[in-house]
């Protein structure tokens, strides 16, 4: 921070508001969190306004706000405002808008683009750590949004409006977001190390992922862990001392592996943001009641090896010595693996931790899914990791000759399928917080001429608890029958994995409200529909997650992953208020 924006900032401060732990200097850090002067106020409002279109709901929407109002709780204002507005009221700010300049290649595009939606391209060009956009990043994502129907491309344009409006406010009210930007860095670093040339894939025991370990523990160093070591699988671990030595420590991390070709977040924020949260601390000369440990899960994703949460299961005292013999697909097997990164097989019993010697276990993650992108908002609460339960499915019919065989004689295995399918969604609809998914459909040696006499399909299902999860494939399994019957085919369910879920911990679910709630925002609850390692430590001591918003629609195992430094930024707030509290 320039020497200028400290004394600007200094001017405005005000004491943390009710809520911040006392020792550290809320505002100072966070700039978005400090409240804005009546001042500052009502040029943040003209400057949306102005960027929004002057609709007059939009200034109802605004009236009644508070003094002592955070540009954090602002944003927020706005954006869902604008995200609940109606069809029109989206489409009339979008009209008001100037097309983003884009470069003379891409004039033609664009010039389709409008013809298509009726409102122009709009970028937010600045990007996600503001410092602009390739041309190359210009061109596929205009030719994305070009294949996008038409009422996911007037949000996916609303929320570039609302981005750019975003980035116009900092310079504005000298609140640019240092420590999310910090974070950004260190992911887009972090990046270096891959398996896979143009595309980022670290999987367990690899040189790019014994580079990115090495990484970790640099980083954790530097941010002023007091402990650093990297474990005989892998794992990074960092402590950083609290006032009572004896206190249970409150452990946090994720894992640093990816899938071939991931995105940059998924795993390594919930590493890299608390190690964000002890730098802050560090600096400020700040020890929290108990001390913090951070642990880089070396293995989540079962890329290399099938064996999921290995790191995590270790951690918990549920290694399984069988996987050592696994091979990947060099026929390297897991023990050579971890032998020839220098490890030792005899350590991994001693990476077991005692639970009495830990308050819990927090774990910060980007969402992975829509959910707070569609709502505007930048956190989550995590209520639960969702339980799954996997079939393979087989459906028998009857083939028969496409042309001869009437209607009412078949016994078509894809008409079955496909009334299993629909009642798979409906179940899944009729119990909120559940999903249900067809994501495997074959009609193994099928013809054009043929009618199915046999269908294969997968069916996963997934809720927040176990019972409700049960209560769904119930449901399913009794409209199986009605189908089977009205249908003349019999349908085989054959279970392939069970995973119980892991409901969040309410004291420890309740810390991180009150953490969001500090930042002056009101907390949201949602479940999360993927597996973390949170759900391994939950089986031995109290969990409770944190998500992130995502951009570009949540999407995440993909290269198109990313979050901004201004979400990153409330979550590290979030995160240091919980450390203090907890
Ligand atoms: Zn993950």
């Amino acid at each position: 921070m320039t020497s200028a924006k400290t004394s600007a900032i200094d001017q405005t401060s005000q004491p943390a508001q009710p809520g911040h732990p006392p020792g550290w200097s809320v505002p100072e850090t966070f700039p978005c969190l400090k409240p804005l002067s009546e001042q500052e106020q009502s040029l943040a409002l003209k400057t949306a306004l102005t960027h929004l279109g002057h609709a007059a709901w939009l200034e109802d929407a605004f009236k009644g706000l508070g003094s002592g109002m955070t540009l954090a709780c602002l944003r927020e204002r706005i954006a869902t405002a604008v995200l609940n507005a109606t069809f029109e009221q989206q489409e009339a700010i979008l009209k008001t808008q100037m097309a983003t300049p884009l470069p003379a290649a891409l004039a033609q595009s664009a010039e389709r683009y409008v013809q298509q939606f009726g409102w122009p391209h709009l970028v937010a060009l600045a990007g996600p750590r503001r410092a602009g956009m390739t041309h190359e990043t210009l061109a596929s994502q205009l030719e994305r949004r070009l294949a996008h129907p038409v009422d996911h491309e007037r949000r996916v344009s609303v929320q570039e409006v609302l981005r750019t409006l975003e980035i116009a406010f900092d310079p504005l009210l000298n609140t640019e977001p240092v420590v999310g930007d910090r974070l950004w860095d260190w992911h887009e670093d972090l990046t270096r190390h891959s398996d896979q040339e143009g595309a980022l894939t670290v999987t367990f025991m690899t040189a790019a992922h014994q580079q990115v370990a090495l990484d970790l523990a640099d980083r954790m160093s530097q941010c002023g862990c007091d402990e650093v070591h990297i474990d005989d699988l892998g794992n990074v671990v960092g402590v950083y001392h609290g006032q009572d030595p004896e206190a249970p420590r409150l452990l946090t991390g994720s894992h640093y592996d990816t899938v071939r070709n991931g995105g940059r977040y998924d795993g390594r924020l919930g590493i890299l943001l608390p190690l964000a949260c002890i730098d802050v601390m560090h600096q400020q000369g700040i020890r929290p009641a108990r001390g913090i440990e951070v642990i880089g899960f070396s293995e989540e994703e079962g890329q290399r090896f099938a064996a999921t949460f290995l790191a995590s299961g270790a951690v918990t005292g549920k290694f399984n010595y069988d996987w050592l013999d696994q091979t990947d697909a060099n026929g390297i097997s897991m023990r050579e693996a971890i032998e020839a990164a220098g490890h030792n097989i005899e350590g991994i019993a001693s990476i077991k931790r005692d639970p009495a010697r830990y308050r819990g276990f927090v774990e910060v993650h980007i969402e992975q899914g829509p959910v707070l992108n569609n709502k505007g908002l930048s956190l989550g609460v995590v209520t639960s990791i969702n339980g799954g339960v996997r079939f393979k499915g087989q459906i028998k019919g009857l083939a028969g000759h496409a042309g001869t065989t009437p209607m009412i004689q078949r016994q078509d295995a894809a008409c079955a399928a496909a009334r299993i399918i629909l009642l798979a969604q409906q179940c899944a609809l009729a119990h909120p917080g559940s999903v249900a998914t067809v994501g495997m459909l074959q009609v193994p040696n099928g013809s054009i001429n043929v009618i199915p006499g046999l269908c294969e399909f997968s069916l996963d299902v997934r809720a927040p608890t176990d019972a409700q999860r049960d209560t769904v494939i119930a449901a399913i399994v009794k409209g199986i029958r009605e189908i089977e019957a009205s249908e003349s085919v019999c349908v085989i369910l054959n279970e392939t994995m069970r995973v119980a879920a892991a409901p969040s911990d309410p004291a420890m679910q309740q810390h991180w409200d009150n953490a969001v709630r500090s930042l002056g925002l009101q907390p949201f609850e949602l479940p999360s529909g993927a597996g973390h390692d949170a759900m391994k430590l939950a089986t031995v001591m109290p969990q409770a997650m944190l998500f992130v918003r995502g951009e570009n629609n949540g999407i995440s195992h993909n290269p198109l992953e990313s979050t901004t430094s201004h979400d990153m930024e409330l979550a590290t707030a979030a995160m240091l208020h919980l450390i203090q509290s907890v």
